[in-house]
């Protein structure tokens, strides 16, 4: 019996094309998401854009992976025993990923994010039972930033460990070791790039190297960014880092310096695309409406770079992005008719589209 349970990210990589008929708990049911044909944006353009469903993870979005990655990381090295305390600073989707891993193995999870964040997120941290500390949005140089702040909170404390999802390169290893071989098998390596966007990181490098290594160098690897953030200019100016400045309605996408998770990769991409909020916004309303899919900001922004990048490729060609998570977390703000207009955005949905802006 134990042989077909899937056991976590290591084991679903050497497993995966085994027919599992069960799984063993929260950490284990990580993984092993569909990769979406986009039906309609692939016909529109002639090419093939493909979608890979992280929000279908069982903590709803592509961080699962991660809160798994750097928990069992911590366990492997003997950093944290049982009872102890997960503490991270996190925008939302790590804190829930680590809320859910915390429960499911036994450890009390603390975060620290920034208050500009959705009610929706703060409110299920704490009914995942996590102890949640809204702090101001400052920049990452001040040292009362939600990541320091984690990383002072967790100093003070025994048997705890701050996760530090943006420089603990056990990220994106957990993109090396599951997110990129899916990608591989589900296409057969048949696939011409890889784009997203990035926020630590952990994904375009861990899904970005596992690619590039099978492929000997033929899948090119795309960042995609959203406004305010400087890692666009720094890709297409050959490594010059500006000052941050400017907003993005995206939320857990965009960086104000080179991660280590993102590291010396950075210098392998192929090149960067900047997305626009009207892009990504008409495009979260355009994928529920063609491919019936509700899906968050920065999901939508991906599929548009993909889109974009499809069409600079050429006629035929094959593309894939990852589809980061559900617009659940979000829909008071998406959806809400109240807030397009706050943020100046309702005439970027397509007339036809706005029947679905009901909040
Ligand atoms: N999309 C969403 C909704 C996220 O929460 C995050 C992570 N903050 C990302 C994308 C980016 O993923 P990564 O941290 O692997 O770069």
């Amino acid at each position: 019996m134990l042989s077909v349970l899937r056991r976590g990210v290591v084991s679903q990589v050497r497993q995966f094309s085994t027919n599992q008929i069960a799984v063993e708990g929260f950490t284990a049911s990580v993984g092993n998401t569909p990769l979406i044909y986009l039906k309609k944006l692939s016909q529109q353009t002639g090419c093939k854009i493909f979608g890979k469903a992280e929000f279908q993870n069982p903590g709803g979005s592509i961080k699962d992976r991660a809160a798994v990655g750097v928990v069992r990381d911590a366990e492997e090295k003997g950093l944290i025993k049982p009872g102890g305390t997960v503490v991270e600073g996190t925008a939302g989707n790590t804190g829930i990923g680590l809320a859910h891993v915390c429960r499911s193995r036994g450890y009390k999870c603390v975060i620290f994010m920034p208050n500009t964040q959705s009610q929706e997120k703060i409110d299920l941290l704490r009914m995942l039972g996590a102890e949640v500390h809204p702090v101001p949005a400052v920049p990452f140089e001040n040292p009362q930033n939600y990541n320091h702040q984690a990383r002072d909170y967790a100093k003070n404390l025994t048997n705890a460990i701050w996760t530090d999802q943006f420089d603990n390169t056990a990220n994106a290893y957990a993109h090396f070791i599951s997110t990129g071989p899916e990608i591989w098998q589900q296409t057969q390596g048949d696939i011409d790039a890889f784009i997203c966007a990035t926020g630590t990181g952990g994904t375009l490098a861990g899904v970005g190297k596992y690619l590039k290594a099978k492929s000997k160098g033929k899948t090119q690897i795309w960042l995609a960014d959203p406004p305010g953030s400087v890692l666009y200019q720094y890709v297409s100016t050959g490594g010059k880092l500006a000052e941050r400045s400017g907003s993005s309605i995206t939320e857990g996408i965009g960086q104000g310096r080179i991660t280590d998770n993102l590291g010396t990769f950075v210098s392998e991409l192929s090149g960067a695309l900047h997305i626009p909020d009207e892009k990504s916004i008409a495009m979260v309303y355009e994928l529920l409406d063609t491919e019936g899919l509700y899906l968050g900001a920065s999901s939508a922004l991906n599929v548009v770079a993909a889109v974009e990048l499809a069409q600079k490729l050429g006629k035929g060609s094959k593309v894939v992005t990852v589809l980061c998570d559900g617009a659940y977390r979000y829909q008071s703000r998406l959806f809400s008719k109240k807030w397009l207009k706050a943020k100046g955005l309702e005439d970027a949905i397509p007339e036809h589209l706005r029947k679905y802006a009901v909040l």
